[in-house]
């Protein structure tokens, strides 16, 4: 879309308008209330270095299926347009660029001025403005007794369903829904529920467990997650792609093996987490030192988890065909990503775990793709 618009078109269709930021206010507040409102399992974070557990409300499935059937309902009685994320995307994109900003300077400035010692709320100020804004400066924020950083991802997941669901919407209005765009639609949601499923095993995550709170955490759950993933949906509504069977089949069978890989490898080390004797694909687990698992997937690779992810993301470009590289940003991306984030907790491991990881290296020498990384 952005591709096919002059400057001329594209500044004033990123202005913000008051529709624009009604919309970002209401699923704010929506988001916020129902997260305190709504019932669902109470989860304890993991321990933190003062010996301090944060608790995780998980009921983001039923936040989001009722905001659904919310605004669904909304939509037959013509109160909300389906498509008013799909016609104002640019607007939004903005407005929530601004909320990025003004959200973090706010970050920084009390971060800035907390004296609180415990682990959550603690401030880490390097002195540079640009580097304690852009890294956040307390790990754990609260705004209301809301868990700020909780909060935003699952905004910016339910965000990324929510626009791929205007721009179903507006296919369907347009005539132009395909085969291609039912498959991009299927994956996604497919993964955006699963994700919610498992929101508890989100809370025992890099980004919950050791990324503090600043721009590039904010900007990346609730402006990089719905808008740049939601890409290729975007790119279907405006190019026509023709698959063959084979290639609906390949296609279905890389997110089919992506998911089993992702899912299972995060689940077995949650299980492990909690207990390490419960038996992996039936049998007892190989344990290094004690800490680390080193069988089920865990014994294919060090990071079988990032692997499953990115044959998912693979999954949702492959239905806009290979006619351009557009589509293929998402996959682009998290392979950069997964590959620097690996570099970096193989640091951290390396630090906390130290011979029982050079053990675990050992025993287990790939990163990602047994054979090749
Ligand atoms: P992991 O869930 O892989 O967590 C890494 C941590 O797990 C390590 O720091 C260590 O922490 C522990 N660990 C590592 N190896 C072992 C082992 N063998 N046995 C036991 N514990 C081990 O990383 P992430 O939090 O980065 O990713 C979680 C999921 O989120 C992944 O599936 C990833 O693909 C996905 N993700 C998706 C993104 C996207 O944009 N789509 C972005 C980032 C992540 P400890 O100190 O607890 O032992």
């Amino acid at each position: 879309m952005l591709l096919d618009m002059d400057l001329g078109v594209l500044l004033p269709s990123l202005i913000p308008s008051s529709q624009s930021v009604y919309v970002l206010v209401f699923y704010f507040v929506y988001l916020a209330v129902a997260g305190e409102i709504l019932p669902g399992k109470v989860i304890r974070g993991v321990l933190l270095s003062d010996g301090s557990q944060l608790r995780y409300r998980c009921n983001g499935l039923l936040a989001l299926t009722l905001l659904v059937a919310i605004l669904g309902i909304c939509a037959k009685l013509g109160i909300v347009s389906p498509l008013v994320v799909a016609d104002r995307g640019l607007e939004l994109l903005s407005a929530t660029f601004i909320f990025c900003v003004l959200v973090t300077l706010a970050l920084y400035v009390t971060g800035r001025n907390s004296s609180d010692k415990s682990s959550s709320l603690k401030p880490h100020v390097s002195g540079n403005l640009v580097h304690d804004w852009w890294f956040g400066i307390q790990l754990n924020p609260q705004f209301m007794s809301i868990d700020l950083k909780f909060f935003f991802v699952r905004a910016g997941m339910m965000g990324w369903l929510l626009i791929n669901l205007s721009i179903l919407a507006k296919s369907v209005q347009d005539g132009s829904l395909s085969q291609s765009m039912i498959l991009y639609q299927i994956f996604c949601a497919l993964y955006i529920l699963d994700y919610f499923v498992h929101e508890e095993y989100m809370t025992s995550t890099w980004d919950i467990i050791a990324e503090r709170l600043g721009f590039m955490l904010v900007f990346g759950d609730l402006l990089w997650i719905p808008f740049t993933f939601s890409i290729q949906g975007w790119w279907l509504l405006h190019n026509k792609v023709e698959l063959t069977v084979p290639a609906i089949v390949a296609n279905c069978l890389v997110f089919v093996i992506g998911y089993m890989v992702f899912r299972g490898a995060n689940k077995q080390k949650h299980i492990f987490k909690k207990n390490p004797k419960t038996p992996i694909w039936g049998k007892p687990p190989v344990v290094v030192g004690g800490k680390l698992l080193a069988s089920g997937y865990w014994g294919i690779a060090r990071h079988c988890n990032y692997l499953g992810d990115l044959m998912l993301a693979l999954s949702f470009s492959l239905p806009c065909g290979i006619s351009s590289p557009v589509p293929y940003f998402y996959p682009i991306y998290l392979l950069i990503l997964l590959i620097w984030r690996e570099r970096r907790d193989e640091v951290r491991c390396a630090e906390k775990y130290k011979e029982i990881w050079a053990e675990y290296l050992r025993l287990v020498p790939w990163r990602i793709l047994p054979y090749v990384y």
